[in-house]
């Protein structure tokens, strides 16, 4: 990632890609508080557009509250510098990587000291499970790892080291021949994917696990807005790995991921073995929309 034309946005500046560099001694490379984000921009008829580019930096800003890292930056500075970096690289879609992380000014377990650094990345980045994946479905596999407990790392922050967690659960995943993890809370209920918020449907009612130990996902809140739209009811629940294997159809939602059905999990067909219809609708309505051919949502899209 590191040897490639372009800029980021690094502490104010735009800075030559191969230069936005940082000490060894980092404090959060060592100690794992960074807080970030992951943000799309799409083509639209009318330009490229941050898809709700707001909701994106109240999070971030919001993850370095949790942690009492005060970015350096107001959101009104961060939202036109995700505007800027897509405009210097060129890009006509994007994802953006947002990232606030304490510098190398110090060391030792306590950040006092240590100065909030702030970082923008953007490029090209197709369906991350894949372009089969968002048509077919993938398949996955319950971690042997728990998700986080609420008083272990907190879930409203989009923290890095949150993600040494993701990590177990991916590789564990995908080494053994599945796309992705879905990860269980310690009381055993299902949580929510590697690095994403998950669904299932049930005999045409669409059920989300409640999200005390996930991830507040921005496209979580989207599928809402469009499931309601569609007349398709929607119930946040405890759930439970077999809800799932025995759901009509499930998928996962994320910024990269964007709504990804599941076709097998441990084994497991659902449903059909393949996108369900109400997948399909879902997942039709949100490109519409990030598309900016959906007038009702126009103020979710940011013109770059
Ligand atoms: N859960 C986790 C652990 C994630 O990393 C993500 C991706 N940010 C999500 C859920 C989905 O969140 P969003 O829709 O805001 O991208």
């Amino acid at each position: 990632m590191a040897d490639r034309d372009g800029f980021i946005w690094y502490d104010g500046k735009l800075v030559p890609w191969r230069e936005a560099n940082t000490h060894v001694l980092t404090h959060s490379l060592h100690y794992g508080l960074a807080v970030f984000e992951g943000v799309r921009a799409y083509k639209t008829e009318s330009g490229t557009s941050i898809f709700r580019v707001k909701e994106h930096t109240d999070r971030l800003v919001n993850s370095g509250r949790i942690y009492q890292m005060a970015l350096p930056y107001s959101k009104e500075q961060l939202i036109e510098a995700q505007k800027e970096v897509i405009r210097a690289n060129k890009l006509e879609s994007c994802y953006l990587r947002p990232i606030a992380f304490y510098g190398s000014e110090k060391m030792g377990v306590s950040p006092k000291g240590a100065k909030v650094h702030v970082a923008i990345a953007a490029w090209e980045w197709g369906a991350y499970l894949g372009a089969e994946g968002l048509e077919k479905g993938i398949r996955v596999k319950t971690s042997s790892f728990a998700r986080h407990h609420v008083n272990v790392t907190m879930p409203r922050a989009k923290l890095a080291s949150t993600y040494a967690n993701s990590i177990l659960a991916n590789m564990e995943a995908t080494e053994n021949g599945y796309d992705e993890a879905l990860l269980l809370d310690t009381d055993g209920f299902v949580a929510e994917g590697a690095g994403e918020n998950v669904f299932i449907v049930r005999d045409g009612v669409i059920y989300e696990p409640e999200i005390a130990s996930a991830l507040s996902g921005i496209t979580r809140a989207t599928v809402y807005t469009l499931a309601e739209d569609l007349g398709l009811k929607i119930v946040s629940k405890r759930l439970t790995r077999d809800d799932i294997y025995i759901a009509d159809e499930a998928f996962f939602s994320g910024t990269a991921a964007e709504i990804t059905p599941i076709r097998e999990l441990d084994n497991r067909v659902i449903g059909e073995g393949r996108r369900g219809p109400v997948t399909e609708r879902l997942q039709s309505a949100f490109f519409e929309l990030v598309a900016g051919r959906n007038p009702k949502y126009q103020h979710w899209l940011t013109q770059v």
